[in-house]
């Protein structure tokens, strides 16, 4: 039953063709061959002549994480990153099956004609990431700065000072003390603490949202967002531009809040992902 339901999984995502790499130890052949696939694409590319391209899937195991995977397929961060969708490098968990290419480069979604165009490359040298629809790999491109800043969690700053009283993930809810998803990450502060804009965007929302009391959602660049909860006072108006560190709100209890905190959260094109920062 549970290999029928696997298949039937893989099966859904496209890539059940793709060979497994069974493990990432240096003893496991094939992992030797998809090292030196990947530097032999390099240098192909590097000297403008064609890759060829392959891939294979992979399935996370406990101990693993984001860096392993990196290091032992001898691709980089936003090679992984990119064609799995990771929200962030700590976006994985014992099960989750990646797809791994043979070369460096990135994910985009998008018309073929048009990626070509944005990267200044050949329709010929754009390939269809398996199991994504319209999700295309780009060999030999990187990320921007900007994106490789939010991806590991270098972009935001804390909103405000205080102790962190409820991480991301997993809790008992305080008020039913039935096991909820915290969607964001709680930081004790006293009432009418300064709130900052943990990096620089737009505002997108700012008012009242059931349970989370006064609210700011703050928009910034490469998809992502940051919401701001249990405000006591909004001192930002939708539409407006702010820097990062801008005082946007006094934090308060309003909305289910059984004290005084900030309610913090990280959307990645509308996911949730865990909260990280700069230092
Ligand atoms: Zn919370």
């Amino acid at each position: 039953m549970r290999i029928l339901l696997v298949s039937i999984f893989l099966l859904v995502k496209g890539i059940s063709g793709i060979p497994l790499l069974k493990s990432l130890s240096y003893s496991n052949p094939n992992l030797m061959q998809l090292r030196d696939e990947v530097s032999q694409n390099i240098e192909r590319w590097r000297n403008h002549k064609p890759i060829f391209l392959k891939w294979r899937k992979y399935r996370i195991r406990k101990g693993d994480n984001f860096f392993k995977v990196m290091a032992k397929t001898n691709l980089n961060h936003e090679t992984i990153a990119s064609v799995n969708r990771l929200a962030s490098y700590w976006d994985l968990k014992p099960g989750d099956v990646w797809i791994i290419p043979n070369m460096r480069g990135i994910a985009r979604y998008g018309k073929k004609a048009d990626l070509a165009k944005t990267f200044r490359t050949s329709i010929a040298s754009i390939f269809p990431v398996p199991g994504q629809k319209g999700l295309y790999f780009i060999p030999g491109m990187r990320f921007e700065k900007l994106e490789r800043k939010f991806l590991s969690g270098q972009a935001f700053i804390r909103p405000v000072s205080g102790r962190l009283s409820s991480n991301y993930g997993i809790r008992k809810d305080p008020f039913t003390k039935k096991s909820e998803f915290h969607r964001g990450i709680d930081i004790a502060c006293p009432l009418g603490s300064k709130v900052k804009a943990a990096a620089s965007g737009r505002v997108i929302f700012t008012g009242w949202k059931s349970g989370y009391g006064y609210t700011v959602i703050l928009e910034h660049s490469a998809g992502y967002r940051t919401l701001y909860g249990h405000l006591k006072k909004i001192l930002v108006k939708k539409g407006q531009k702010v820097k990062q560190g801008n005082v946007i709100a006094l934090s308060g209890k309003s909305g289910k809040a059984t004290g005084p905190h900030l309610h913090f959260e990280v959307l990645r094109k509308g996911r949730r992902i865990k909260p990280h920062f700069v230092g």
